[in-house]
């Protein structure tokens, strides 16, 4: 049977939205002294901005409602922003079709023509043989997420999108240092100017920030840190599923973050509130030293 302690730290955790999915979960967050959480939707909120358009024939709506239709189904924050700035604008989405999502990467689809579609990052470049013609584009996304957007080798275009700490990230990352958590990483599929710049604002050392990763990449830095250790890892993408899983005690965005995440992990937050996640794990560790 569950132990009175474990029960009662249960649900005063659940008061403040933090869902644990059994009691054995909260006994491994007791044990935890390393975190690792990832950035986009994560510490950052999910609503990012569109900074800016550059379209190659200088027809941003065109781009835009391309681009649009490509994320029109995708749960990943760059695509919420995307459909927003292309409502305010009243642009409407290009039909897209066979659209198929690629974790930490982007999005390939086809137009209307039959013709094969995307957008994403400078891996996506690679895979499409266009980081040359992207090259010669010459914008610079600066510490912005730059989204490319091609049809077959030629690129259209690029729209910088920009994310921002969320209000309670600081000062739960702060909160769980005070409460003898040794290691924080920041781990992130975005490009190393950005991971820098929200890592910074939110206290992170350089060399505590990973970027450019790959949902495996992730999971590999988990392994490393659960050599010294019980490793929680906080996530809300697709991309965050493997790593969730590995850990120690997976955490996952409740409200915001994908159902693959939520399926992944150990512990959902459901408030869009970091500081409840800093309250669970001193609960749990008050409930582990009574039950001792
Ligand atoms: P994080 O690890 O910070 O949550 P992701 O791994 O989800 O970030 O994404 C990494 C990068 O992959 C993004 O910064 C973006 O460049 C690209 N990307 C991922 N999903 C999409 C998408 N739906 N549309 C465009 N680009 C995407
Ligand atoms: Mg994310």
């Amino acid at each position: 049977s569950v132990p009175a302690a474990i029960l009662s730290a249960l649900s005063a955790s659940a008061r403040g939205g933090v869902l644990f999915k059994g009691g054995a979960a909260l006994e491994r967050l007791a044990a935890v002294r390393a975190f690792a959480f990832d950035k986009t939707g994560t510490l950052t909120t999910g609503r990012a901005e569109v900074t800016g358009i550059h379209a190659a024939s200088g027809d941003e709506t065109e781009l835009l409602a391309l681009l649009a239709g490509l994320e029109a189904q995708s749960e990943h924050p760059i695509a919420d922003a995307i459909r927003r700035a292309a409502l305010a604008r009243e642009v409407v989405p290009v039909l897209v079709t066979a659209v198929r999502a690629l974790a930490s990467e982007g999005i390939v689809g086809l137009d209307p023509s039959g013709a094969q579609v995307w957008a994403g990052n400078a891996r996506m470049l690679d895979r499409m043989g266009a980081t040359e013609a992207a090259a010669a584009l010459q914008t610079d996304a600066a510490e912005d997420t730059q989204v490319w957007v091609g049809r077959g080798a030629q690129v259209l275009g690029a729209v910088r999108v920009a994310d921002a700490p969320r209000e309670t990230s600081a000062a739960a990352l702060a909160a769980l240092r005070q409460g003898g958590v040794q290691r924080i990483l920041m781990m992130t599929g975005d490009r190393r100017p950005v991971a820098l710049r929200i890592g910074r604002a939110l206290g992170f050392a350089e060399d505590d920030i990973a970027a450019d990763l790959l949902p495996a990449d992730k999971v590999k830095l988990v392994e490393l840190m659960a050599e010294t250790g019980a490793v929680a890892f906080v996530g809300d993408g697709v991309n965050d599923a493997a790593a969730l899983a590995r850990a120690d005690v997976g955490i996952a965005m409740g409200a915001a973050g994908s159902e693959v995440a939520l399926q992944a992990a150990d512990v959902a937050l459901m408030a869009e509130d970091m500081a409840q996640l800093a309250a669970a794990h001193r609960i749990s560790r008050r409930a582990a030293r009574i039950i001792r």
